[in-house]
């Protein structure tokens, strides 16, 4: 499928060159087009200050020590696809466009994609997956799907709107995996999160073909050795392919 760049303008909070810190592509080299603002207000949020709109986007690089560039919000699909294409080195392994929450601005997360597509730059989406319906319009222009699953115990949505937000989030990882794309189900694992919460997390992601990441929380709440066997223990009674990979670039010093 084809599709032209289109300029639609939108309010990003950075975009930077670095590592992917989580899941099964860590290590790899990215350049990160963080979305400023998200509908959720997860107990463990680790980037509340991209939760709001901000003013400015600001282009970083991992040697700088101060800005590259700054923009005033919004910013243009166009400037923003110059600044990817200013900060993609070689050995760039794909661009990330992350959050925030990249769903709560639809049009201009479709424009970085099919921006990214038009340059033949792969594309990894990391969404906290509430509206299938605005990820379903993306499924054609991204390679790797990253669908951040909220448990009942994260506490990202008040109590009656979390089963619609579950039954999205795994609605996108349906939609994702059966179009081929390479779909990674990712949950945050507390000191608190249960056995019954996994089990329950693994009968919806049935016969779905996504890698299943346990992320245990950085830290106060991170949980200990013995919660992270029972965990992995609940989840691989129902599916093979469970790992345990905590945040890297936290461990990296990188952004
Ligand atoms: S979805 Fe992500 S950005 Fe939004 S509140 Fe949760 S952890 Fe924070």
């Amino acid at each position: 499928m084809t599709r032209r760049r289109t300029d639609e303008v939108g309010v990003l909070a950075e975009i930077f060159s670095s590592f992917q810190g989580e899941g099964p592509l860590v290590g790899n080299r990215q350049v990160f087009v963080r979305t400023a603002g998200c509908n959720l207000s997860c107990s463990y949020c680790d980037s509340p200050k991209f939760r709001c709109e901000v003013e400015f986007c600001e282009v970083l690089s991992p040697q700088a020590s101060a800005p590259l560039q700054r923009a005033d919000n919004p910013v243009t699909t166009s400037w923003a696809m110059e600044e990817i294409l200013g900060l993609w080195a070689r050995g760039t392994h794909s661009v990330s466009i992350t959050g925030g929450e990249p769903l709560c601005q639809p049009d201009f997360a479709l424009s970085l994609a099919t921006g990214c597509a038009a340059e033949g730059l792969p594309v990894y989406f990391e969404t906290n997956g509430y509206s299938a319906s605005r990820f379903r319009r993306l499924i054609p222009w991204i390679d790797f799907a990253a669908v951040d699953i909220k448990l009942q115990s994260h506490r990202s949505c008040p109590p009656d709107r979390w089963s619609r937000l579950f039954e999205n989030e795994i609605s996108c990882i349906d939609g994702a995996t059966r179009s081929g794309v390479a779909t990674i189900a990712k949950t945050v694992i507390l000191d608190a999160t249960t056995s019954e919460e996994i089990e329950q997390l693994c009968d919806r992601l049935e016969g779905l073909d996504a890698t299943l990441v346990l992320q245990p929380v950085s830290g106060d709440k991170r949980p200990g050795p013995e919660k992270l066997i029972q965990l992995h223990q609940a989840a691989s009674e129902h599916r093979g392919d469970v790992v345990i990979i905590p945040q890297a670039h936290k461990m990296m010093g990188v952004l």
